[in-house]
């Protein structure tokens, strides 16, 4: 161990590291490239460099073990809830956001989606109050609603502020981050609202992401997947009791495939009302599985049966999909979905966005919107999470050098070692 850190430092002092760092070992799963074996993961500058067998351990700055773990690029979770800090009352911009930075790293997140908390009109704020702020990486659905989730039973309900023109014009303003658009909660029986969004996000060449509000039998969901979305439009929130899915003799309704075919995609969204065990254990058991595993992050489902997007990872990894299959729903397809295919891999020159999972195994419970309980025997954790090559996240303190081998006076001087101790491995490269 002493030798390997002299031989490390040394290196780096001679000016041989050409790595910033380097994650040893691991089983890497990498959708894009199609890769799920063990790998050595080089960074440096930020971003992805080497993905290897065997890369020389000298070559590198800062080495970290992380043999019996899985390496995954940064998870990307696309329907989440961060336009906090508003103040509004009973709100999802407001009382029901939560700060980004606090929920994403540590559950490996290092993109995330905001799902139409803001609108056309508000959306400067969002992005100055949040988004400029957040180290998380959010992107952002634009709502139809002018005026975003300002209250659900008046402003969502406003069909005189559903503008696709100023709502398209908005999100070319601002492409880098504005990604798609969103309906949501609409409770009357027009199309009005879909449609809406529909065009927007016609105008500004966009995907749509539904919340289809309250069902009803003016607008069947069956048209909203069947007629009323484009190919690659979204519909959140796919395991919900009030969608058919499942018929008396327990098969899944055939019209889910043949949207499917469509090209219409079926996002988790789990939330606080959006997800039951009776809907999505037979449907996934049957074949009709999630193209994407998001969350509906906001503060009623993080502390109810949602908690973070790993234990939603983990229901469906008990209800039986492959870890890697799994991994892909949350990393790769996601990107794609949102057309942002440089995040969700790990392709050389790709930005270093990666998580480092434990799998679990022992006896867990997982809870669903109704309250109803399933069993488990796999949980994934987080250990380890690097944004643009940066470690944010690091539960066990597996990038940090003993207390009694760390010299805190290199941190005064500007010592590049300490940078290199703290697991802060990209450094000034002038
Ligand atoms: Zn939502």
């Amino acid at each position: 161990m002493k030798s390997c850190l002299f031989f490390l430092l040394a290196g780096s002092l001679a000016g041989q590291a050409s790595y910033d760092l380097l994650l040893r070992g691991g089983h890497v799963i990498d959708a894009k490239n199609r890769l799920s074996a063990v790998r050595d993961v080089a960074i440096q500058d930020g971003r992805i460099a080497e993905v290897a067998e065997h890369i020389d351990p000298a070559k590198a700055l800062k080495v970290v073990n992380v043999s019996g773990l899985y390496v995954t690029p940064g998870l990307v979770d696309i329907h989440v809830h961060v336009y906090a800090g508003t103040g509004m009352r009973g709100a999802y911009s407001g009382d029901n956001s939560v700060y980004p930075d606090g929920f994403t790293f540590r559950a490996g997140v290092t993109t995330v989606v905001d799902a139409g908390s803001s609108g056309w009109r508000n959306f400067p704020d969002f992005k100055d109050r949040v988004i400029d702020r957040s180290k998380t990486r959010v992107l952002a659905l634009l709502n139809i609603v002018g005026k975003g989730m300002g209250g659900e039973e008046k402003i969502e309900q406003d069909t005189r502020d559903m503008d696709a023109k100023a709502t398209a014009g908005r999100a070319a303003e601002y492409r880098g981050t504005v990604v798609g658009v969103k309906s949501a909660h609409f409770s009357g029986p027009e199309w009005t609202s879909v449609e809406r969004a529909v065009e927007a996000g016609t105008i500004a060449n966009i995907p749509v992401m539904v919340d289809f509000g309250k069902f009803r039998p003016e607008r069947p969901f069956q048209d909203l997947v069947l007629k009323k979305l484009r190919p690659g439009d979204i519909y959140t929130h796919t395991y919900l009791d009030a969608v058919p899915m499942i018929d008396d003799a327990g098969k899944v309704l055939p019209y889910l495939f043949e949207a499917r075919k469509r090209g219409v995609i079926f996002d988790v969204g789990h939330g606080g009302g959006s997800f039951l065990f009776r809907q999505a254990v037979p449907a996934v058991r049957q074949g009709f599985v999630p193209d994407s595993i998001s969350t509906d992050l906001h503060i009623g489902s993080m502390n109810a049966g949602m908690k973070s997007i790993l234990n939603v990872m983990s229901k469906f990894l008990n209800i039986g999909l492959e870890l890697d299959d799994v991994v892909a729903r949350s990393t790769w397809n996601p990107a794609r979905e949102i057309r942002r295919e440089e995040f969700g891999n790990l392709s050389v020159g790709a930005p270093a966005d990666v998580a480092v999972l434990r799998l679990e195994r022992g006896e867990f419970g997982f809870v669903d919107v109704n309250g109803a309980r399933m069993r488990g025997a796999q949980r994934l954790a987080c250990e380890l999470t690097v944004r643009d090559g940066k470690v944010v996240y690091d539960l066990n303190g597996i990038t940090r050098q003993e207390w009694d081998q760390l010299d805190s006076r290199y941190k005064a001087q500007g010592d590049p070692r300490w940078d290199a101790t703290i697991g802060h491995a990209v450094r000034a490269r002038k």
